[in-house]
């Protein structure tokens, strides 16, 4: 828990033409855990990359890009964080950012590094938002996700499962005072319930884990699900976007190319393996390779990916 008697101070840096603040806590052991570094990466949109690692001891499950938005009346999250601690910093670092009320939480998917710390913002009672199947998707994995992170992190780390209190079930625009965002929910693709967020002011989509970027996509929901889903975001009119994970600003709809190649192949090669009656398990060893080098943690999702391809597509 970080306390109101921690040292907060803060310096800016200017990183290739990004104002970026550097917050570090004094008192936390863990060098990764130890600082939240936000990029403006829009007027007014402010993000924490996250580390290319797994949820480990030492770096408070701190690997998805979140952040938050900031309008003339309020203030929305985007995504409250890893665990508990990790929303607390973000939390801490909205304050030394603005003082407007903490209005919404966005969530937008149920997987547990996005999502975690939503319980650190209980406190400003905001409307906590999801897209409609999310509530059932926390019913079913939430407490599952939370064991999983407290046996990582440490008994009690992972925060509270903080169900939304709103929902989405097509479109919701969020009026944060002279900021509209407008907030989507899509068809089964990365998850069963992911959301994507655009901000029409500065053009500017956030489309969490739809969109990874070096980091190789973990696939939950559908792979033609995805490439559907992916379609329809490429279509939005934006000139930058916020991945759920990789680098913290990329030009759109550009960097959905290297996604959108993987997942070609891995269609391609997933069906030819279904119909030449190659089993899941050598489909494993052989579909996608031709992508490794491209790819951040390759070895560790590719394999995943593989055989929710061929469970989805071999009943196609
Ligand atoms: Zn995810």
């Amino acid at each position: 828990m970080l306390s109101s008697s921690l040292t907060l101070s803060r310096r800016r840096v200017l990183l290739a033409g990004l104002a970026t603040y550097l917050l570090p806590f004094i008192g936390r052991t863990h060098a990764a855990a130890t600082q939240m570094m936000l990029t403006q990466v829009a007027p007014g949109i402010y993000m924490r990359r996250g580390l290319d690692a797994d949820a480990a001891p030492q770096n408070d499950n701190a690997i998805a890009n979140i952040g938050f938005a900031v309008g003339t009346t309020a203030v929305a999250i985007i995504d409250p964080g890893g665990c508990l601690a990790d929303g607390e910093r973000l939390r801490t670092a909205v304050r030394a950012t603005s003082t407007l009320p903490i209005r919404y939480v966005i969530m937008s998917h149920a997987h547990p590094d996005h999502i975690f710390g939503a319980g650190a913002f209980i406190a400003d009672q905001p409307t906590f938002i999801g897209h409609y199947r999310l509530p059932e998707a926390l019913a079913r994995r939430g407490t599952y996700y939370q064991h999983g992170l407290d046996s990582i992190l440490g008994p009690e780390r992972a925060g509270p499962v903080v169900p939304p209190t709103t929902l989405v079930h097509d479109n919701l625009e969020l009026d944060l005072g002279g900021r509209i965002l407008v907030l989507t929910a899509h068809g089964v693709a990365h998850t069963d319930s992911d959301l994507s967020i655009f901000d029409p002011q500065t053009r500017t989509l956030l489309p969490a884990d739809l969109l990874f970027v070096e980091r190789i996509p973990s696939l939950d929901g559908s792979l033609r699900g995805w490439l559907k889903e992916l379609g329809t975001l490429k279509t939005v009119d934006a000139h930058y976007a916020v991945p759920g994970h990789g680098p913290i600003k990329v030009r759109w709809p550009d960097a959905a190319i290297d996604e959108e190649r993987y997942f070609g192949v891995l269609l391609r090669e997933t069906r030819q393996a279904v119909s030449r009656g190659v089993g899941i398990d050598k489909a494993v060893a052989t579909v996608g390779r031709s992508e490794r080098e491209r790819w951040k943690l390759f070895d560790d999702y590719n394999g995943h990916n593989v055989t929710q391809a061929y469970k989805e597509l071999e009943w196609e």
